[in-house]
């Protein structure tokens, strides 16, 4: 494929390096997804100290000496085909800790940690390196949000700017009296730039000055110009949505990774004997006898994941048949209340709190459908590695499910396209309701063979997001 163009990406982690959310498999997929169109994309990222003996050698293509207080290097290398740019400036990101925070809490300076990472995105991709200039510079979250601001400030060269918007819980917010000190013009501080809530915010700076601004859903794109959802940034997406530079890319899932056809218990919409017996040894390790659905939970235990309307839901779903099983952590009132619902219905609940990948994908193989009662979600993963499985997401109205899930109308069984259950609004009433509606489509055994090939047949991979984002590449390409 002929060259299209050179798009460098901006992201504060990305797979396999570093991972604490959804963000973080975006910008690891993108590079191979978007290669195959003719777009060479290389990430820049900071060398946290994870990184730093992987990249002890791997050569400088840039530095800057005075990078908010020490040097800043940047080493390029390849991690499993993603040519990564790789900040080292151990003054800001070697520490004992995760990327934002240690043991007591956010890093005090992380405004000017991710100012820093901005600054030098920014400047490569105005000045270039020595055999690479960027067309595209795309910045992911308020990390990367300074990054578009530093060049519409201090001229672009041409290069295009996307900021992608993964969460807009997380707005980057410093005190106005870092202005000088992040290198951004005291012009710029007014409601119409950077000014937000009497501070900056450095997602805001982000989206008011890139030239377009792209969320991991559709859906999610609608509903951020609403308060409800905006978190109060929805006047700036609704003025940017007028000028029609807002739009939604739904995130594809890595589906050789999460395939049904890999695993003890291999099966696929054509064979589903698999399925059955991945069922039976979940079961077996739960000591879970559970005449109808099982469903399953794997989730962050917070209150945007909707944990808390479980309880009130889950007894009728029992009392039909149904049983759960969690995997999750988080607040430790909602991990108590999962706990309290194993007491309550032993051999038909269990909970297991904790983080491991291997009981999670046991789950998605062995479960009848998985439960996602989101308060807000911005595309969501777990729905679709339901969908993968045959495993039938019963998900809210919001955001990414509402774009991935087909529910189970009588219009939709009809025509054989329906995926699963969709409810709204988010309370223990709707998601009650839905859990009726679970049991009667799980009794009919024609009806659930139909659903989950329907779901099992989804194209969930990156090739529809890569084409969208390679088009809107396109359109900024100078
Ligand atoms: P979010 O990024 O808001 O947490 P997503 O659905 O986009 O939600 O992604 C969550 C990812 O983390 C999914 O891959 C899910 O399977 C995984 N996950 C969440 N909690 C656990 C857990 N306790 N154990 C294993 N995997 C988990």
């Amino acid at each position: 494929m002929e060259l299209q163009g050179r798009v460098l990406s901006v992201a504060s982690e990305c797979v396999p390096l570093v991972k604490t959310g959804g963000l973080a498999d975006v910008a690891g997929a993108l590079p191979a997804a978007l290669a195959p169109l003719g777009w060479d994309m290389r990430v820049l990222m900071p060398a946290y100290r994870s990184l730093r003996p992987r990249i002890a050698d791997w050569p400088e293509v840039w530095r800057e000496e005075g990078l908010w207080g020490g040097a800043g290097i940047v080493r390029q290398g390849v991690v499993e085909g993603v040519t990564v740019l790789a900040l080292d400036a151990p003054h800001l990101f070697d520490r004992e800790g995760g990327p934002y925070g240690g043991p007591h809490g956010d890093w005090w300076d992380n405004p000017q940690r991710f100012a820093a990472l901005s600054w030098v995105a920014a400047r490569i991709a105005r000045e270039g390196l020595a055999d690479w200039k960027p067309d595209v510079l795309h910045a992911h979250d308020w990390q990367a949000g300074l990054a578009p601001a530093y060049l519409a400030f201090g001229g672009a060269g041409g290069v295009g700017t996307v900021i992608t918007i993964h969460n807009i819980a997380f707005q980057g917010w410093a005190p106005s009296t870092l202005l000088g000190e992040l290198r951004l013009p005291r012009s710029e501080f007014h409601p119409g730039a950077l000014e937000y809530y009497g501070g900056l915010s450095m997602l805001k700076a982000g989206l008011v000055t890139a030239d377009r601004v792209t969320t991991v859903s559709p859906h999610y794109a609608e509903e951020l110009m609403r308060p409800e959802f905006g978190m109060g940034l929805q006047g700036v997406i609704a003025a940017r949505a007028a000028e029609g530079a807002v739009s939604g890319i739904l995130n594809g899932v890595d589906t050789a990774a999460w395939s049904p056809e890999t695993g003890p218990h291999p099966f696929s919409a054509r064979s589903m004997k698999g399925k059955a017996e991945a069922r039976a040894a979940l079961c077996d390790e739960f000591g879970l006898g559970v005449p109808g659905p099982l469903a399953i939970l794997v989730s962050r235990l917070t209150d945007q994941k909707g944990i808390d309307i479980l309880p009130a839901a889950v007894p009728d779903f029992i009392a039909g048949g149904g049983g759960l099983l969690v995997l999750g952590s988080g607040d430790p009132a909602l991990e108590a209340a999962m706990q309290a619902l194993v007491t309550r219905f032993p051999g038909r609940v269990a909970v297991r709190i904790g983080y491991d990948e291997a009981l999670s994908r046991r789950m998605f193989a062995g479960g009848d459908a998985v439960l996602v009662p989101s308060r807000f979600e911005p595309c969501g993963l777990t729905q679709m590695y339901g969908l993968r499985f045959g495993t039938l997401p019963v998900v809210s109205a919001v955001g990414g499910l509402s774009d991935t899930v087909i529910d189970a109308s009588p219009a939709a069984l009809a025509a054989g396209v329906a995926t699963g259950v969709v409810f709204h609004p988010v309370d223990a009433l709707g998601l009650g309701q839905a859990l009726r509606r679970l049991l009667a489509l799980h009794a009919d055994r024609t009806v659930w063979t139909a659903l989950q090939k329907n779901a099992m047949r989804q194209p969930l991979g990156w090739e529809t997001s890569a084409a969208a984002y390679a088009a809107l590449y396109a359109g900024l390409r100078g």
